[in-house]
This record gives structure tokens, C-alpha cells and sequence, in this order.
């Protein structure tokens, strides 16, 4: 059995950090007395400690087995930094490279390596394991042996095959999806039936969650990255390939580094567009879901969607890519009536069984549940994933709480636009009806002649957008996509119309985020004048340490780091080694030029 204490010595000596954090001290210490575990945890988390410092505390190579081969060399490197032995078995590898770390790893020189799963069951890797001291199998993003998710591999069944082979070596698990059937599924078809299971809170504490009222989608987003994010790494999500070299195209031509990647795209210019995001700084680019896994950016700032996802899993999945570092991030949404529209006819008018159009129709309403509501988002997605929480004062909706007005008298109105007008017409036609508009179209249908035209000229445009796109989301309004998007009414109108319920809004705001003060940001130091000169000559400094040692930034130091170092500024040698993130083996290989750039 492994002390406690000499687990906590590695992490501060190794890496540099103070304390574990959440269970990563039980899992630890679990894992080095010989035990399995399933571990359940959310993005940015912490997983991989889990399984690195076990692997250092145990004789032996710790094996780590992962789908993400473009990252394995930017793993490996970042192991380096710490003075931890690292090697990488893939494909991408010559074949005197690949002799040279088997070789390694027979002779007991390597901590950790890194390979590739369907590298892993080749018979002569397994021969060569079997010729090995083993510290440790971890298999990483291991939802990736379910058939029924999205990132199903094949080769990830065959992984069994480790625990018949080599029994009496500790396994781990690691994972951020949440949902219990696919921890099932893993326990069954990996064997860790008998592992401990540690599932943490998936809450996400330094993102800021915002959803803003689509204006114009465009303009918005530029004025939330120039007000927030400027030369900040992020991701904006599109639902069309279309809309992705559009949008990407035009923040090009506004000055932005940003770059399209879709399915769509031939397979060099793809990869080459991670790649700059991966390893510059400030990129920012522009996708389709299908930017996704194998992103394993840590000082993602922001993700912007300019579309609805299809559901909160999935909101939840894209916007955790932010701030995996635990430095302030942002999670930013713009979403409109257009968007509900769009998104229930593609589950209306898809090949789907009825079941699946049922389930898929019931997450777009959680979904528009989170967008409308006046209360805590976080509190919102925390109770979807089934944790109760306080509202986090971190949202916008906490940060700048927003109006609520009594719209009974705006929906009686809209609703009987409606009716009145046959059930036909899209809430365009409507709202121009409702504030007495004479064009073409409404005297076409004679409009003007309804008792409706006209009665809401109280109200702006804009704010009819907000009502109709509300009474969508709160169900009492449905959208004909048989009829081009003609709204009609639902049962819970009916009640509205007699007058029997009251329907309480939000009043939207189409800001470009919450406004709030630097103190207001969960984790953000407060730099003074000075202290923000000092960060950018770090981050100057960082840059070239990068390109000089072609590694990405992140790998010398993290975001976060850099922030405190500007912070707290320490004195000597002895000061820089308080700081999180700067191990023995950094503080000797970057101490001094650190207290050079800090004026010591
Ligand atoms: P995951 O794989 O769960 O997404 P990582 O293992 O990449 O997360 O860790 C996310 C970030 O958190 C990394 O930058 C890592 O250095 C940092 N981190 C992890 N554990 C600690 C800790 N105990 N103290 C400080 N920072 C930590
Ligand atoms: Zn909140």
C-alpha cells in the first residue's frame, strides 16, 4: 500500500499543484494499492492525474490507451516538461522510433506510454506488454466501447482482453459522459464489474453561461469577442457547413483569426485547421459538431453557438471544452424563434421511428426550458444531469438578473392573431398584423379588416419576437412545418384565451454577455495596470519558449499559471515554486527567466 502522503508529495514535487482535487486522492490512492476503478468525471476535471500519479508511485510503466492519436505526441510532451519518461505506440510512428520505445519499456525507462487501442491488441503488442513491468492499464475516454454513443470504436471491445491477460494489473476507466446506462455499458464489456466507481459533480464552476436573444447572430458574436475574447482561443458551433465558411470567412474579415472545419472539408485542410488551433494562440474556429473529440485544448476560452444544439447533453458536452484549464471561460449562445423552428422540423421530417421523434422532441424542450428560463442556468443544467445545486451567481442570469413581465395581455393578443388569421402564417405576418401594419401581404388576405390589426401597437417589435418565440418554447404555440412554419395554437393556449392562466416572460436582452465586473468572474484574478503589462510579457515569453521547443503553449505553462505569476509576482525561487503549476522540474528549467521578466 501506497501512504497518502507520498501520493501528495509526487503531485506538488512532480507537478507542481498544492492539493488533489474532488476524489482524485481517493482514486489515487486506490488505484496504487492495486484496486480498478470506473471513473466518472466531467471535462477539465482532472482525469488524467487519476491515472498519472499512480503510474509514478507503482513500479513499472503505467499504460495509457486512448482514441485521440493526434494528441498523444502533445501528452507526451507535456509529461517531458515534468521530467516524467513518456513514449508514444502508433501509427504515426517510423518503425526505428517504435523499436526504440519498445525497447524503452521492456528495459523499465518509461513511466507512461501512451498507445493506440487498436495497437494495443495486436498480438506482438500484447507480447511485448506481457515481456514489461506494468504499473497500470488506463483506458481513456472509455465511452468509446458503447455501441449506442456517437464516439463508438470498435477496437475498444477488444480491450477485455487485457483484464484475461493480465489480471493482477490495476485498471482504470475514465470518462466524462454521465448517463448510467453507458457506465453499465462500460463496467460489462471492459470487465469492471468489480471496480470501484467514483462519479464526480459535473458542474463546471469557472464557465459563464449566456444566451442571448438572436438579433443579428453576426454582429453579435463580433461584439461579445471583441468585448471579452480578443486573441482568446475559442470555438463558434453552426449547425451547416454553409454557415461555417460563411461565419468564418466574415471574422476573418473583421480581423479575427478564425478558421472553418466541417465533415465537408477534404481531409488535409481539416487536420491542418486543428492543428493551428491546437498549437497557436488566439484561433478561433468555426465548426460543426464534428469538431469535437480530439480537441484536447486546455485555455479554450470561449464556445459560441450560433445555432440551437439538439439537446442539453450536447450543449453541455460542447460548451465544457471551455476553460479546461479552471481559468475564467465562457459558454456564449445566441438563439432565436427561427431556430426552434428550424430545429423541430428536422425531427418532424426525419426517417426516425416515432419513439426516437418523441425523445428528440422532448430534449429540444429541455433545451428552450434552460434558454427561457429567468432563473440560475446552472442550476438548470445541474438538476438535467440530476444534482440539486444554489444558483452560482456565475451565469447571467444570476450576474444580471433579468426583468420578468406579466405577458398575459400580449399573449391573449398574439394567440388570437393567430386564430384569428387561420392558423396559417408565420409570426412575421403576425406581428405585422398585430401592429397594424398596412402592406401588400395583409391587404392580400384583407388583415386589416380583423379586430387583432393594430392592437399591438404598444409594443415593439422586437418584444412581439420575444412573446411568440416564448409561447413556442412554453408549448402553447406550435409550428406547421407542413404549412412553411405557420403557427397554430395548442391545448395550454386554450386556457390563456379564457383567461384562466397568467403568463409570466422574460424580458431578453440581446447584450453581448453579461456585464460584469472583473471581481464578478469565478477564478479570475484582478489585475491592476501593471499586473495586465506583466501577463502579456509572460505570455510573450511563453510563446517563444513554444515555438522554440515546437510544443503548444499550454505544455510550458497553463493560462492560469501565467495569471498568478502576474498576480502575486513571487520574489525568488522559493516563491515561484508556491505557484500551481510549477513543479521542480519547470522551476528549474524556467525559474530564472521567470524572475528575470518579473523584474527580481
Ligand atoms: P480531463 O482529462 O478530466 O478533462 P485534465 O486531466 O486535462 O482534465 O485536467 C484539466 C486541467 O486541470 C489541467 O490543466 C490540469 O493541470 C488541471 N488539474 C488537474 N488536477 C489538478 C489539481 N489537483 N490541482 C490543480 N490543477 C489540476
Ligand atoms: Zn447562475
Amino acid at each position: 500500500m501506497v501512504s497518502p502522503s507520498k501520493a501528495l508529495s509526487v503531485l506538488r514535487e512532480t507537478f507542481g499543484h498544492p492539493e488533489f482535487r474532488g476524489a482524485q486522492a481517493e482514486i489515487v490512492e486506490h488505484l496504487a494499492g492495486g484496486g480498478d476503478a470506473l471513473v466518472l468525471m466531467p471535462t477539465g476535471g482532472g482525469k488524467s492525474l487519476c491515472y498519472q500519479v499512480p503510474s509514478l508511485l507503482r513500479p513499472g510503466t503505467g499504460i495509457v490507451i486512448s482514441p485521440l492519436i493526434a494528441l498523444m505526441e502533445d501528452q507526451v510532451a507535456a509529461m517531458t516538461q515534468l521530467g516524467v519518461r513518456a513514449g508514444v505506440l502508433n501509427s504515426t510512428l517510423d518503425a526505428a522510433k517504435a523499436r526504440a520505445t519498445e525497447r524503452d519499456l521492456i528495459e523499465g525507462r518509461l513511466d507512461l506510454l501512451y498507445v493506440a487501442p487498436e495497437r494495443l491488441t495486436t498480438p506482438r503488442c500484447l507480447e511485448l506488454l506481457g515481456a514489461a513491468r506494468l504499473a497500470l492499464f488506463a483506458i481513456d475516454e472509455a465511452h468509446c466501447v458503447s455501441q449506442w454513443g456517437h464516439d463508438f470504436r470498435p477496437e475498444y471491445l477488444q480491450l477485455s482482453v487485457l483484464h484475461e491477460r493480465f489480471p493482477e494489473v490495476p485498471r482504470i476507466a475514465l470518462t466524462a459522459t454521465a448517463d448510467p446506462v453507458t457506465r453499465r455499458e462500460i463496467a460489462q464489456r471492459l470487465g469492471l464489474g468489480d471496480a470501484r466507481v467514483f462519479v464526480s459533480s459535473f458542474d463546471r464552476p469557472n464557465i459563464t453561461y449566456s444566451i442571448v436573444e438572436k438579433v443579428d447572430a453576426r454582429a453579435q458574436l463580433l461584439r461579445f469577442i471583441r468585448a471579452e475574447h480578443a486573441a482568446d482561443a475559442g470555438i463558434v458551433y453552426c449547425l451547416s457547413r454553409k454557415k461555417v465558411e460563411e461565419t468564418a470567412a466574415w471574422l476573418a474579415a473583421q480581423g479575427i483569426t478564425a478558421l472553418p472545419y466541417h465533415a465537408g472539408m477534404d481531409a488535409a485542410r481539416r487536420s491542418a485547421h486543428q492543428a493551428r488551433f491546437q498549437r497557436e494562440e488566439g484561433v478561433v474556429v468555426v465548426a460543426t459538431i464534428a469538431f469535437g473529440m480530439g480537441i484536447d485544448k486546455p485555455d479554450v476560452r470561449f464556445v459560441a453557438h450560433l445555432d440551437l444544439p439538439k439537446s442539453i447533453e450536447g450543449y453541455y458536452q460542447e460548451t465544457g471544452r471551455a476553460g479546461r484549464d479552471q481559468a475564467p471561460a465562457d459558454a456564449w449562445m445566441t438563439y432565436g424563434l427561427a431556430d426552434v423552428v428550424q430545429l423541430r422540423r428536422l425531427i418532424e421530417t426525419s426517417e426516425a421511428s416515432e419513439d426516437y421523434k418523441r425523445v428528440s422532441g422532448a430534449k429540444l424542450d429541455a433545451l428552450l426550458g434552460l434558454c427561457e428560463t429567468a432563473q440560475c442556468r446552472r442550476v438548470r443544467l445541474l438538476q438535467y444531469f440530476g444534482e440539486e445545486s444554489a444558483p452560482c451567481g456565475n451565469c447571467d442570469n444570476c450576474l444580471v438578473p433579468p426583468e420578468t413581465w406579466d405577458a398575459t395581455e400580449a399573449a391573449r393578443k398574439a394567440l388570437s392573431a393567430i386564430y384569428r388569421t387561420g392558423q396559417r402564417f408565420g409570426a412575421m405576418h403576425l406581428i405585422d398584423v398585430l401592429r397594424g401594419r398596412d402592406n401588400e401581404r395583409v391587404r392580400r388576405w384583407h388583415h386589416e379588416e380583423l379586430s387583432v390589426f393594430g392592437v399591438g401597437r404598444d409594443l415593439e417589435e422586437g418584444l412581439w419576437r420575444s412573446v411568440f418565440r416564448q409561447l413556442v418554447a412554453l408549448g402553447m404555440v406550435e409550428v406547421d412545418h407542413e404549412a412553411y412554419g405557420a403557427l397554430k395554437l395548442a391545448e395550454p393556449a386554450r386556457r390563456v384565451l379564457k383567461g384562466l392562466d397568467e403568463v409570466q416572460m422574460r424580458r431578453s436582452a440581446d447584450t453581448p454577455g453579461p456585464r460584469r465586473t472583473r471581481a464578478t468572474r469565478v477564478g479570475a484574478p484582478e489585475l491592476d495596470g501593471p499586473g495586465a503589462l506583466l501577463l502579456s510579457h509572460l505570455k510573450a515569453w511563453r510563446l517563444e519558449e513554444a515555438r522554440a521547443q515546437s510544443v503548444p503553449a499550454y505544455v510550458i505553462l497553463n493560462d492560469s499559471t501565467l495569471s498568478q505569476l502576474a498576480l502575486r509576482r513571487p520574489e525568488d525561487l522559493a516563491g515561484l515554486a508556491q505557484i500551481n503549476g510549477i513543479g521542480a522540474k519547470k522551476l528549474e528549467r524556467y525559474g530564472p527567466a521567470l524572475l528575470r521578466i518579473l523584474g527580481r
